[in-house]
């Protein structure tokens, strides 16, 4: 990523909800006015998502015109979606007196790889946007996009604005990176499905990098990993809720070390985009769980969760979890090598939830998972998969019991009261 000689600024980005309508785009206008008259000098520099909804819809054309989009196309149409709301803003902002241009992704020249839908950032040029600032104005980033070698647009993933975020503070080396958004912040789990969530005034990079690929989207896991590789101070507010004010709205992202309190499980979260497929009565060998594997990974198939179950003699089912919309793919592979296997078949389940409780105090203390166990045990929800690592431990349930699972999982760990209640 180039580097450039720090000055004094930040980057601003706002997602779908809050450049929603034309309504919303005049509000974040004046944000962006509000912000520059309280801190002279400070250059601004605004990433944008499409509006709400919009990215939904362009996907959904592709899909009406063609069973299976081609890549390349894909990414031209969504990122059109961002090219709308920055062109708004700019124009907006310019109809207030604060000079301001739109810049896609070429024009910035946001390099990516060409893994088209899920392309990389491997370089950012910051010498258009400083123009810019030094010009006195704001310029107004279309997120999500940026470009291959060859020229042609990419998009990041969804969700991928944050990511155009916190890579632009990285390159720019900004004081910090606001992301506004919808909510007042990160909370102890999703506000939408826990009336009882807390807004966590902070969380450490590793729990926010765990609750984001779990299923906390406030933030886009990559965007964190950028925040915690470059050091880029990283605030999550509402747009709709105020400036930032801790204990109202916000949440910092920080180091580990700049925690005074590190509770045993910080954060639950809920995941639904995953499939579990089983292999039934294969034959219980390392040499066919191997070639097992090796087929999957040849498909690029992602495996998160494994279990194996013992069914008599020296059969048994195999399980594993993988993202939704590879287990087709996951299947086919799975289908050509049963013969191969000597298994007796394979089968798909998609109504399932992955559950997760995450802390870096899980380090520290021991029966976090006694205590998940017992608790769901109480609600009579059954586990049928669980995955741990050093600071999270995740089930998974069947999907009608998720809700239930994340409250239940929220009042075993979260004590009440243990941090400000706030929705933006
Ligand atoms: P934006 O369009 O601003 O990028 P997103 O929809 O991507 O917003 O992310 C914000 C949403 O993330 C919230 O509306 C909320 O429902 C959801 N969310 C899930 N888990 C959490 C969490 N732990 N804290 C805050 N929001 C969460
Ligand atoms: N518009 C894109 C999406 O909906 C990117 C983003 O909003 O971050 O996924
Ligand atoms: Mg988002």
């Amino acid at each position: 990523m180039l580097m450039t000689e720090s000055a004094s600024l930040v980057v601003m980005k706002f997602g779908g909800t809050s450049v929603g309508d034309v309504s919303r785009v005049k509000r974040v206008a004046e944000i962006v006015g509000e912000y520059r008259e309280s801190n002279p000098g400070v250059g601004v520099v605004v990433v944008l998502s499409a509006m709400a909804g919009e990215t939904n819809r362009l996907v959904a054309l592709a899909k009406e015109c063609v069973e299976r989009p081609n890549p390349r196309e894909l990414d031209v149409l969504l990122a059109t979606g961002e090219q709308v709301t920055v062109a708004l803003l700019a124009m907006r902002l310019n109809e207030m007196g604060i000079p301001s241009k739109s810049l896609l992704a070429p024009q910035v020249r946001i390099a990516t790889d060409s893994r088209h839908t899920n392309a990389q950032i491997e370089e950012i040029e910051c010498a258009t946007l400083l123009e810019a600032l030094r010009e006195g104005g704001v310029p107004v980033v279309a997120g999500f996009q940026g470009i291959a070698g060859s020229g042609d647009i990419t998009t990041l993933g969804r969700g991928g604005s944050d990511i155009t975020a916190v890579a632009l503070a990285a390159a720019l080396k900004a004081e910090t990176c606001f992301i506004y958004t919808d909510v007042a912040g990160v909370f102890s789990t999703d506000p939408r499905v826990c009336g009882e969530a807390k807004l966590l005034e902070r969380v450490s990079h590793e729990e926010m990098l765990e609750m984001a690929s779990l299923g906390a989207k406030v933030l886009h896991t990559r965007s964190v990993y950028f925040a915690m590789r470059y050091a880029v101070p990283l605030i999550v507010l509402s747009t709709f809720a105020g400036p930032f004010e801790p204990g109202r709205n916000g949440t910092w992202i920080v180091n580990e070390e700049e925690l005074m309190e590190k509770p045993v499980v910080t954060g639950v979260t809920l995941r639904l985009d995953e499939a579990q497929i089983t292999i039934e009565a294969m034959p219980s060998s390392i040499a066919t769980m191997a070639a097992l594997f090796d087929g999957l990974s040849e498909r690029d198939v992602y495996i998160d969760m494994i279990s194996q179950e013992s069914v008599g003699g020296d059969a048994v089912n195999v399980s594993l979890t993988v993202p939704d919309e590879q287990s087709v793919t996951a299947l086919e592979t799975i289908r050509a090598l049963v013969p191969s296997l000597r298994a007796n078949g394979v089968t798909v389940e998609r109504d399932i939830a992955k559950v997760s409780v995450v802390g870096i105090g899980m380090r520290y203390h021991t029966g976090v998972a006694a205590r998940v166990f017992r608790c769901l045990a109480r609600e009579n929800i059954d586990v049928q998969m669980v995955n741990t690592s050093e600071i999270k431990l995740s089930v998974l349930v069947a999907r009608k019991y998720c809700d239930a699972a994340v409250r239940a999982l929220h009042a075993e760990f979260i004590p009440e009261g243990a941090t400000v209640s706030a929705k933006g």
